[in-house]
């Protein structure tokens, strides 16, 4: 130890950059291996009402407890039926989780866990879509629950969004609950493009929130915003993913998500076709984005 006279600048600046609050950072190794285990053949598509779709829950659940979220509205499951024809109903369940802020108000963050199940022999893995989305989610629990936010973060791994949003749409019917959700951010295939794009869809309905985004330091990505005005026919999103029964109910919203590719809905999307670095980086534009908007509202 030196004597208190001695410091120098430099060795001041030192000191003072080593007992700052350290940057917290994202798991980027974790992100990649449970990409891995909910696109792996074991979970056979994930399609809602199969084992394949109760191990992912199984294993989603599990994950939010090691991370250190807490239950919401005192489980981590949020069961809905959804009707499959004109007589019959089916069980969806949503896992859903929390992380405290300092004030009730919500943020909330969804990613759809539900994908296409087996067709035809051949097993629809659904890496980008959405194991991406579900992975990116667990990755901002571990990152946010050693942050503090203006905002309670609620994290929600959506059921049944193929074929209907149906997930969502059960939570949307939660109005005590909507009364506090303040925001919408909704991941859906944010993993797949070979150009470093990603859509930021909502602004056009909400765009106050365009600066808040516009502000994010998006590295290498190219953060771009559109696919959210109704001229746009089939490429307006603003109804395509989990954020439509929100915003349908006025919750404001931003859809993080990538334009269809060729392994969109085909049995090629699979872990192995990920482009893992853009992955990595679409995740970590997420994460300042979520970081950005919480300060700001
Ligand atoms: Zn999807």
């Amino acid at each position: 130890m030196l004597p208190t006279r001695t410091y120098s600048l430099a060795f001041l600046l030192l000191l003072i950059s080593c007992t700052s609050p350290q940057t917290n950072e994202l798991d980027t190794a974790r992100l990649i291996e449970d990409l891995k285990y909910l696109s792996s053949d074991k979970l056979e598509g994930r399609l809602t009402g199969t084992e394949g779709n109760r191990l992912a829950r199984e294993f989603l659940i599990d994950r939010f407890k090691e991370e250190g979220a807490g239950e919401f509205q005192g489980s981590y499951t949020h069961e809905f039926m959804f009707p499959v024809s004109e007589e019959e109903e089916a069980l969806g369940i949503n896992v859903i989780g929390q992380l405290e802020g300092k004030s009730d108000s919500v943020i909330l963050i969804t990613a759809h866990f539900d994908h296409l199940g087996i067709r035809d022999g051949e097993t629809y893995n659904g890496a980008d879509d959405n194991a991406s989305g579900t992975a990116a989610l667990l990755a901002l629990i571990d990152y946010f629950k050693n942050v503090e936010t203006k905002h309670t973060l609620v994290f929600a791994a959506l059921d049944k969004e193929e074929g209907g949003l149906r997930g969502a749409r059960a939570l949307a019917e939660d109005s005590v609950f909507l009364q506090k959700v303040k925001l919408n951010v909704n991941m859906d295939m944010i993993s797949q493009n070979s150009e470093n794009e990603i859509y930021a869809a909502g602004t056009y309905h909400y765009p106050y929130l365009k600066p808040i985004l516009e502000g994010v330091e998006t590295g290498d990505v190219n953060l771009l915003f559109g696919h959210d005005s109704p001229d746009l026919g089939y490429n307006d999103w603003t109804f395509a993913s989990d954020h439509g029964p929100f915003h349908a109910k006025g919750i404001p919203f931003i859809y993080f998500g990538v334009e269809d590719h060729e392994h969109y809905h085909k049995a090629s999307d699979e872990f192995e076709t990920i482009p893992q670095e853009f992955y990595k980086k679409t995740t970590r534009l997420i994460t300042k984005s979520i970081v950005a908007l919480d300060n700001a509202l």
